[in-house]
């Protein structure tokens, strides 16, 4: 781990994916170089500890790629949050709104415990509207939020403030 590592060097940037005049911030790259993977766990975990979390939700996919090594370094459990249809068992479904259309995220119905202190876990926060709807979900099933976690944050579309909990970023591209 090194302490002044510039974790941006190790992130892509893809002009038009998924669709023409979106840039994609790809991180493929940072897991692929295992000293800044390190890095970003080590550096978030630090930033999640305090929150005090007994449970890490990853939101499929790359979000899984975060939570299950972060709830190791932190000691926590980790659950999924999964899109509809991929959970066994009685399940609970959040739906929301997309620009063209909606999505559905789901959770196991006895995933967390009432009262469970629930971090939500990410690699990017964009509009917001991922994340509001996994605070939505995890409220629903009676979990605290006390935050929410990500490697970035495209400040320019102010998708914290969609959120109630506070969000914990590493890395800001305005
Ligand atoms: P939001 O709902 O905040 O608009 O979008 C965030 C969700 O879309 C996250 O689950 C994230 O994985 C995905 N996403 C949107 N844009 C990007 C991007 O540029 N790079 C990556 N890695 N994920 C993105």
């Amino acid at each position: 781990m090194s302490k002044d590592m510039d974790l941006k060097k190790h992130i892509r940037s893809i002009p038009d994916f998924p669709k023409p005049g979106i840039l994609f911030y790809d991180i493929s790259t940072l897991l692929a170089h295992p000293k800044a993977w390190h890095t970003t766990i080590e550096r978030l975990a630090d930033l999640i500890r305090p929150h005090k979390p007994d449970v890490l939700a990853g939101i499929e996919s790359r979000g899984f790629l975060l939570a299950a090594p972060l709830a190791l370094a932190l000691g926590t459990g980790f659950v999924m949050l999964r899109k509809k249809g991929k959970l066994p068992g009685t399940t609970v479904r959040h739906t929301y709104a997309l620009e063209y259309g909606t999505d559905t995220i789901e959770i196991q119905q006895d995933a967390v415990h009432k009262g469970a202190r629930v971090v939500l876990v990410d690699d990017l926060l964009a509009t917001g509207g991922t994340m509001a709807a996994a605070v939505e979900l995890l409220e629903s099933v009676g979990a605290v939020v006390p935050t929410a976690a990500c490697i970035i944050e495209l400040t320019f579309l102010e998708g914290r403030k969609k959120l109630k909990p506070p969000v914990e970023t590493l890395l800001q591209y305005d």
